[in-house]
């Protein structure tokens, strides 16, 4: 019977020799759990100790757990992290290969616990080419890509062939691991995109040239697969459709290696959106739920393999509103399974104000891959820490008292009531959320409300007494009796010690975001860290936000909907919406204006800000502020400096923050047992990953 709420969602898939059980793929991320944990063997070494260097080899069966947990979810199928057909293949120095039986022995365990947890998993085979962070990476041509410090060898037509066949004996071997299928990574700029882009293809035998020897190679890969693997095996081909970076191929190119791909013995085709040096967002929280749909209707009608599309869809009734529209057959989601390994359960369920909502920050996920870090999520700091991080009831029934609803105190209120504890949540303001209340307003961040969301409903469930309006007081949280006392009371907005500061034109980020202060047509920005930057975005906004409209989004970042243009965007201009004021965005440093932010994010707030027109000074030091507006000296590159008039209307300052604790003392001194956790901790580079981590854990100590 089709499920009421999500018919398309939830009907299945017959492959003819196999059937999905719904029309969900979780998509493949690296999690850093595939290769041995170099840090911890040291660490475990310097300590002397067996389980931490144990522990550093036991990324398998962490991924097992990771991956069984997400196919008891009801996924109906899931798509491993990249593995390498060989070594020149690899993304990094020693990640995860699969060339010998010894290789494959170590997937066993996955495969195992997904079949008994009832899902299907199909492994990733990614031939990173000249994306490989390594001496060793090979491409079509011997052209250095702009992410990555080594220049690839060129392929000699030997080394093409044997590639080749180094994908075909992949595959085989992810089948006698017990993989129900394999993905073979098409897209994103990895080696057969490489072969594809007259960008990188630069070669004159037959394996580049003319277009039909340009897709050669990724037809000659798929036959091989499908001749080594037999009929019943899934082989999901990921085609590149909208490459967005010039050199790239257009619609018609896309659809000729399509129908190649089906003809070839692929059994499902997926979308791959953007190569990774590609300078438009794809997956930030900017980017609108669902945007790139639009690009995998194109290919419907012209193949008749079932086709998946992918980026942004995080919520069921995105999914079941693009299968519905006839965009794809089938939607991958990746992060989403992160945030959430029942996604699909919950929606199943009818629970969808349950799901713990991907907000597609890529603060603890893609971040941490860049950084070489192991991925996790910010809200949801439980994944891909699945054998460690195990919230368990607790042994005596506390009485709890939590102060500040922002993520830090929900987090821990939450936990703390699941584990059985009696919890008294007590906020000053009128709503749950802290900061996040003013996050959510920055255009582009309005996936922030849905982490709200998740926490009112969980507050609700596991019965926390909240109590907003309140604002604690010492007396109070001595008469009640509490076991515990948690202070989760935030930040306040760092004061700064600039003559004329407390003249009526200076405003607090908290004065522009929260008490909706008036702002002028010239604002200079005093500070430029994540919350200078959203305020100059907030500021530099017009009427609307890109994020919720996509025909928007595309004509800001210069995206051709008809794919005509090579790569969807050769040829283009950005329409960016006016900025309807002269924005300075100050700091005193004399780095680049938002080298903190995050590494895979970071670029798109720069480039959103240049675009309209925000100008950035470094350099600065703040002199006065008076009625003419604020006087700086900045800071040249021959180290003189010069005194300039910034002459505005407004001053933002968002210099950071110090913690706010002032309960602590006096508690303390009364023995009632504090613990600080969030910004009352420590405000030095606060965010929200580190505040639900750190409620999470204290909660799961009381
Ligand atoms: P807060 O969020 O400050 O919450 C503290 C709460 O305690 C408040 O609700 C306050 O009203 C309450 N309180 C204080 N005293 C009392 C009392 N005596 N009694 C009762 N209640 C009390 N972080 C990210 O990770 N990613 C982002 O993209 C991001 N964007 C941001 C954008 C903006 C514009 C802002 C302002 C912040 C952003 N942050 C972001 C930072 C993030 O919101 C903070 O790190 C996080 O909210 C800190 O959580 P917290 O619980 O420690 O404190
Ligand atoms: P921040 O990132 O620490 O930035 C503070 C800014 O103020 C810096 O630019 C700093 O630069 C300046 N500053 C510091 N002390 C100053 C002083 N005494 N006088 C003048 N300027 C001073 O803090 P934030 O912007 O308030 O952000 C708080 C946290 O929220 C961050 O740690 C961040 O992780 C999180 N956040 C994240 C995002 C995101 O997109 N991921 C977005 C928003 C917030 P100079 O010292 O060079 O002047
Ligand atoms: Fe999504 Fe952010 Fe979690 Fe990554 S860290 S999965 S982007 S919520």
């Amino acid at each position: 019977m089709a499920h009421p709420r999500y018919p398309h969602l939830f009907e299945t898939l017959d492959l003819g020799f196999t059937t999905l059980k719904n029309r969900a793929i979780m998509g493949s991320m690296h999690t850093g759990l595939e290769e041995v944990n170099y840090k911890n063997v040291i660490r475990g070494l310097k300590n002397r100790s067996r389980d931490q260097v144990a522990d550093a080899f036991a990324g398998y069966q962490k991924l097992a757990a990771f991956y069984e947990e997400r196919a008891a979810g009801g996924v109906g199928l899931i798509v491993t992290g990249g593995v390498a057909p060989n070594r020149a293949g690899w993304v990094l120095p020693f990640a995860g290969k699969m060339t010998h039986f010894w290789e494959r022995r170590k997937h066993e365990i996955i495969t195992e616990k997904v079949h008994r947890a009832g899902g299907k998993i199909a492994m990733q085979i990614l031939h990173a080419g000249r994306y490989g962070y390594h001496p060793l990476a090979v491409a079509p041509s011997s052209i250095k890509s702009p992410i990555s410090p080594f220049k690839p060898k060129a392929l000699s037509k030997r080394g093409v062939r044997r590639t080749i066949e180094d994908y075909a004996n992949c595959a085989k071997q992810a089948q006698l691991a017990g993989y129900d299928g394999v993905e073979i990574m098409g897209s994103e700029g990895y080696l057969i995109n490489q072969f594809i882009a007259k960008r990188t293809n630069r070669r004159t035998d037959e394996w580049g040239g003319s277009y039909e020897n340009r897709m050669r190679f990724p037809i000659e890969v798929v036959k091989h697969v499908r001749e080594a693997v037999g009929p019943h095996f899934i082989i999901i081909y990921r085609l590149s459709m909208l490459d967005l970076v010039e050199g790239g191929s257009n619609l018609e190119e896309v659809i000729t290696l399509g129908k190649r791909i089906e003809a070839a013995g692929a059994t499902i085709i997926n979308t791959g959106i953007g190569w990774h040096e590609a300078r438009i967002p794809t997956i930030g929280t900017m980017v609108p739920r669902g945007g790139f749909s639009w690009v995998t209707r194109q290919i419907k009608g012209e193949v008749s393999l079932p086709l998946v599309t992918t980026n942004r869809i995080n919520m069921p009734q995105i999914a079941e509103d693009i299968l519905a529209r006839g965009d794809a057959d089938m939607v991958s989601m990746a992060r989403p399974f992160l945030a959430d390994a029942d996604l699909m359960k919950k929606s199943e369920d009818g629970r969808e104000d349950e799901i713990n909502t991907c907000i597609a920050c890529n603060q603890a996920c893609l971040d941490h891959t860049f950084e070489l870090k192991q991925a996790t999520c910010l809200v949801n700091p439980r994944a891909c820490y699945e054998t460690s991080f195990n919230i368990k009831p607790a042994t005596t029934r506390k009485k709890i008292a939590v102060v500040g609803a922002g993520p830090a105190g929900l987090a821990c209120a939450v936990t703390s009531a699941e584990r059985g504890h009696e919890v008294v949540l007590y906020e000053a303001d009128s709503q749950i959320g802290g900061q996040f209340n003013m996050a959510k307003k920055i255009p582009g961040k309005e996936e922030f409300q849905e982490t709200l969301r998740y926490f009112g409903k969980q507050l609700e469930l596991h019965q926390v007494k909240l109590q907003l309006n309140h604002r604690a007081t010492v007396e109070e949280l001595g008469q009640a009796g509490f076991d515990e006392v948690i202070l989760a009371t935030g930040v306040k907005p760092r004061g700064l010690n600039i003559p004329g500061i407390d003249h009526e034109k200076v405003y607090s980020y908290v004065d522009v975001l929260k008490h909706k202060k008036p702002v002028g047509d010239k604002v200079a920005i005093i500070g430029a860290g994540g919350i200078g930057f959203d305020v100059a975005e907030y500021l530099a906004h017009g009427s609307t936000s890109t994020s919720l409209d996509v025909n928007a989004f595309l004509k800001e970042w210069g995206i051709d909907h008809s794919i005509q243009a090579p790569g969807g965007v050769e040829g283009l201009s950005k329409d960016t919406p006016s900025n309807p004021r002269t924005i300075y965005l100050c700091q005193r440093k004399t780095s680049k204006l938002g080298a903190g932010l995050g590494k895979t994010t970071g670029w798109i707030h720069r480039t959103s800000l240049k675009d309209k027109n925000v100008q950035m000074l470094r350099g600065i030091s703040y002199q006065k502020i008076d009625d003419q507006g604020l006087h700086i000296e900045v800071q040249k590159k021959d180290k003189s400096t010069q005194a300039q008039v910034l002459e505005v209307d407004h001053i933002v300052v968002c210099a950071g923050q110090e913690p706010l604790r002032d309960l602590q003392s006096e508690l303390t001194e009364k023995k009632i047992s504090v613990h600080l956790i969030g910004g009352a901790d420590v405000a030095a580079e606060l965010d929200a990953k580190r505040a639900i981590r750190q409620g999470t854990k204290v909660a799961m100590r009381l």
